[in-house]
C-alpha cells in the first residue's frame, strides 16, 4: 500500500485553471504498481473540450504570467523547488509505486527533478537582450527577449518528475504558461507537482496538468493555434507523428527521443572504472532510461577481462520490489517491455550471442527480469539496432578505434555516447567524431541540471537544462528604432 506523509499529494482529478477537475464523462484511467499490478490510482480521461478549456486558461494566464517580473517568477519557482525538496520522500514514494524505480533511485530522481527548477529560478534573472552597432548613425537596433507564449510538453513514464520541470520550469522561469500531459503509466506524480505549485503560489493557469488518450489529447495539443511550442520526450515513432501534426501550425519543437547508446571500453581503459560505469550507466532504472547504454564495444585486449568483472558484478545486483531496502533493480514498466527485451535476448542468442549471467525472466514473476550480460553480440543482431531499454548488456569485440568509431555511429539515433581510456589524444579524437549531442569520457552518468542534454539526428531537436535549455522558451524580437 502506498503510504505518504502528506496524503493532499496523492490526486485523482487534473489542474486545470486552477481547479482539481475530473472528467464530464466520468470516464478514467486506472494506475497500476509495475511490481505486483496493485492498483495504486486513478486519473481522469478528459475529453477533447476538456483540454480546449486548459488550453483557455492558459492563454489568459499568459497575458499575466508574462509581464511579471522576472524576479517575481523566479522567487515563485523557488517556492516550488523548496517545495519538491521539502516532500522528496512522498513524490520518490509515489513514483517507486507507479513506475517501479527503487526507492532511493526515486528520491535522487526528485532532488534532480527538483534542480531544474532552482537552476531556472536562477536562469529567468539572467535572459539578456542585445543592442547591435547600427550601420547607419540614424538608427538603434535592439534584440529583445520574450516568452514564446503558451506551450505544452508531453512526458514519458521512466521519469516521471524530471521530465516535466526540465521542461516546465525553463518555460515558466520565461514567461511562457504550459500544460503537461504526462505518460498514462505514471500521471500521479505529474499531479503531485501540480499541487506542490499551486502551494508555491503559482497562479492558476501557469501550470496545468491534464490526463487521458494520449492520441486524442496530442491532436488538441498540436492543432492549436494558442500553444506556440511543444516539448516532447518520448519515442522517436511518436516524436515523427507530434512534428507532423505541428507542421500546420508551424510550431516550435524539442524533441528528446529515442537513443542507441555506445559504450566503448579502449585497451588502455582503466577497467573498473569502466566496469561501475558501465553499472551506473547500463542498469540505473532497470535500463529504462533514453540514455542508457544499449551496445557495449570493448577492445580486444580487455575484452574477457571486462566481460568476467562486469558479469560478477552484475549477477550480484539486488532485483526486487522498488520499495524493499537494498534493491538496485526493480521491474520493468510493462508486458511489453519485457517482451522487447526477451525478444532481443532470444535474437542475440539465436545469432551467436552467449549469455554470461542472467538472460531470462526473473524468478520475481511479473515485470522483473535478471540483469543480464550476453558476449560475441555482432551488428547484425536486433540488440545493436534498437532500443533495448531494459537491463542487458551486451557486449561487441572490436580491434581498432576507427572500426569502432563507425560502429558506434553506424545508427540512426545520436542521443548519448560514452567512452572510456586513459589517453589524452585518443580522447579528444573520439569525443570530437563521435555523431552523439552527449559524450561521456571516463563516466557512465552525464545528466545534470547545468549541462545542455538532447541529441543529434533522429533523436531529436533542441535542448534541456543548462543556460541553453531557457533559449527554447524564448522568441527574439529585433527592434529597429529611427531616431535620425
Ligand atoms: P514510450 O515508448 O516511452 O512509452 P511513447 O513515445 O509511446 O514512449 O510515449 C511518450 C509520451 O507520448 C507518453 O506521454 C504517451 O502517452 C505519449 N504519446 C504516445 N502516443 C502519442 C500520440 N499519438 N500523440 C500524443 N502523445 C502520444
Amino acid at each position: 500500500m502506498l503510504k505518504l506523509n502528506n496524503p493532499d499529494l496523492l490526486r485523482n482529478a487534473c489542474l486545470v485553471a486552477g481547479e482539481w477537475v475530473r472528467a464530464g464523462s466520468g470516464e478514467t484511467i486506472i494506475v497500476t504498481n509495475p511490481a505486483n499490478g496493485e492498483i495504486v490510482g486513478e486519473v481522469p480521461s478528459l475529453a477533447a473540450d476538456e483540454i480546449e478549456q486548459a488550453v483557455d486558461a492558459a492563454q489568459k494566464a499568459f497575458t499575466t504570467w508574462s509581464r511579471l517580473a522576472a524576479k517575481d517568477r523566479s522567487a515563485a519557482l523557488r517556492r516550488w523547488f523548496d517545495l519538491m525538496v521539502a516532500h522528496a520522500d512522498d513524490l520518490a514514494a509515489l513514483m517507486t509505486a507507479e513506475q517501479g524505480k527503487p526507492l532511493a533511485e526515486a528520491r535522487g530522481e526528485a532532488l534532480y527533478a527538483a534542480s531544474f527548477v532552482e537552476w531556472f529560478a536562477e536562469e529567468g534573472k539572467r535572459i539578456y537582450g542585445d543592442t547591435i552597432p547600427a550601420p547607419t548613425n540614424d538608427k538603434r537596433l535592439i534584440v529583445l527577449k520574450q516568452p514564446i507564449g503558451v506551450c505544452a510538453a508531453i512526458t514519458p513514464w521512466n521519469f516521471p518528475a524530471a521530465m516535466i520541470t526540465r521542461k516546465a520550469a525553463p518555460a515558466l522561469a520565461a514567461g511562457c504558461t504550459m500544460i503537461v500531459k504526462p505518460a498514462e503509466q505514471t500521471p500521479l506524480t505529474a499531479l503531485a507537482l501540480g499541487v506542490l505549485a499551486i502551494k508555491a503560489g503559482i497562479p492558476a493557469g501557469v501550470f496545468q496538468v491534464v490526463t487521458g488518450k494520449a492520441r486524442e489529447i496530442g491532436g488538441v495539443l498540436t492543432g492549436s493555434d494558442v500553444i506556440r511550442k511543444l516539448s516532447f520526450t518520448g519515442s522517436t515513432e511518436v516524436g515523427r507523428i507530434l512534428m507532423a501534426q505541428s507542421a500546420p501550425t508551424i510550431k516550435k519543437l524539442s524533441l528528446e527521443l529515442g537513443g542507441n547508446a555506445p559504450f566503448i571500453v579502449f585497451d588502455d581503459a582503466d577497467l573498473d572504472a569502466a566496469v561501475e560505469g558501465a553499472i551506473a550507466s547500463k542498469y540505473r532504472n532497470a535500463g529504462q532510461t533514453c540514455v542508457c547504454s544499449n551496445r557495449l564495444y570493448v577492445q580486444a585486449g580487455v575484452y574477457d577481462a571486462f566481460a568476467e568483472k562486469l558479469a560478477a558484478r552484475v549477477a550480484a545486483l539486488p532485483v526486487g520490489v522498488g520499495t524493499e531496502a537494498g534493491v538496485l533493480i526493480g521491474p520493468l514498466i510493462d508486458g511489453d517491455a519485457i517482451a522487447k527485451v526477451e525478444s532481443h535476448v532470444a535474437d542475440a542468442v539465436s545469432k551467436g550471442a552467449k549469455i554470461v549471467t542472467g538472460g531470462k525472466r526473473h524468478a520475481l514473476g511479473g515485470t522483473f527480469f535478471e540483469p543480464t550480460v550476453l558476449t560475441g553480440t555482432t551488428q547484425d543482431m536486433k540488440i545493436a539496432r534498437e532500443e533495448t531499454f531494459g537491463p542487458v548488456a551486451p557486449l561487441f569485440r572490436f580491434e581498432t578505434e576507427e572500426e569502432v568509431v563507425a560502429m558506434a555511429n553506424d545508427t540512426e539515433f545520436g542521443l548519448a555516447a560514452y567512452f572510456y581510456t586513459e589517453n589524452v589524444r585518443r580522447t579528444w579524437r573520439v569525443a570530437e567524431a563521435l555523431e552523439y549531442g552527449m559524450v561521456g569520457h571516463n563516466t557512465g552518468l552525464i545528466s545534470n541540471e547545468v549541462a545542455p542534454f538532447g541529441g543529434v539526428k533522429q533523436s531529436g531537436l533542441g535542448r534541456e537544462g543548462s543556460r541553453y535549455g531557457i533559449e527554447e522558451y524564448i522568441e527574439m524580437k529585433y527592434l529597429c528604432s529611427a531616431i535620425g
